[in-house]
């Protein structure tokens, strides 16, 4: 499998750069995984998005989904449908992408698309979000979605090869009732999960990556920041 960042914001953009938005490769297999505002222009300069097999979506705020909006006028155009895996709610959320291009499957059952299977199981976050774990011919690509700690990481991301984790916080902006993990704290649920690579993601443009990169390392030493174009074999 090889993951190519598309974009690593959250939960807007910085200058020059774009929302979550991957793209998964495994033979001629394409996934993409979240679509947030900025990285369909990315994903454009890389490939014809009609060649994407599906997309999942691990939860429904607007960092992670709001390109597809434009993307299903591009598909109106050239007639593509695809799949959608993503949680059903906030209903209202979801209604903005009923449209002949989407056909909407419920990210809680997993899936096969094309030659990798996921599975995905819930985290913490103020809406339904889902950490997704993506297997081809024997490795692992988890990804953390939005999330503050919970149990459901340790187990779920287990021995993965390359774990996608959100690490948006430094340690002095963390709180526990917060919606996202801090580097530090990605770091610990990596250590604990037993992962082989670290990549951190979600950057919010108000704080320094290089504070998250420096607290993340004095907990897990295989561990890098996301970058637009970043691309990772697994
Ligand atoms: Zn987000
Ligand atoms: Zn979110």
């Amino acid at each position: 499998m090889r993951l190519t960042v598309l974009g690593c914001n959250g939960p807007y953009p910085e200058a020059g750069g774009a929302c979550s938005g991957y793209l998964i490769k495994a033979g001629d297999t394409r996934i993409l995984l979240e679509c947030g505002s900025g990285s369909l222009s990315f994903l454009t300069a890389l490939t014809e998005p009609e060649k994407i097999d599906a997309i999942v979506l691990s939860h429904l705020h607007y960092d992670h989904m709001s390109d597809l909006l434009p993307l299903s006028f591009r598909f109106a155009m050239t007639g593509k449908r695809v799949k959608v895996y993503a949680p059903c709610a906030p209903e209202n959320i979801r209604a903005l992408l009923d449209c002949p291009a989407y056909e909407w499957c419920d990210i809680a059952k997993g899936g096969q698309i094309g030659a990798v299977r996921f599975t995905a199981a819930p985290v913490r976050h103020p809406v339904p979000s889902y950490a997704v774990r993506f297997e081809h011919e024997g490795r692992v690509l988890c990804y953390s979605g939005d999330t503050n700690t919970c149990d459901t990481l340790k187990l779920f991301v287990k021995q993965a090869d390359l774990f996608l984790c959100d690490a948006c916080f430094t340690d002095a902006l963390w709180q526990e009732n917060l919606p996202h993990l801090s580097a530090s704290k990605a770091a610990e649920a990596a250590r604990a999960a037993g992962v082989k690579r670290l990549m951190l993601t979600h950057f919010r443009p108000d704080i320094s990556k290089e504070t998250l990169l420096s607290e993340a390392e004095k907990v897990f030493a295989n561990v890098c920041l996301a970058q637009v174009g970043l691309k990772a074999e697994i």
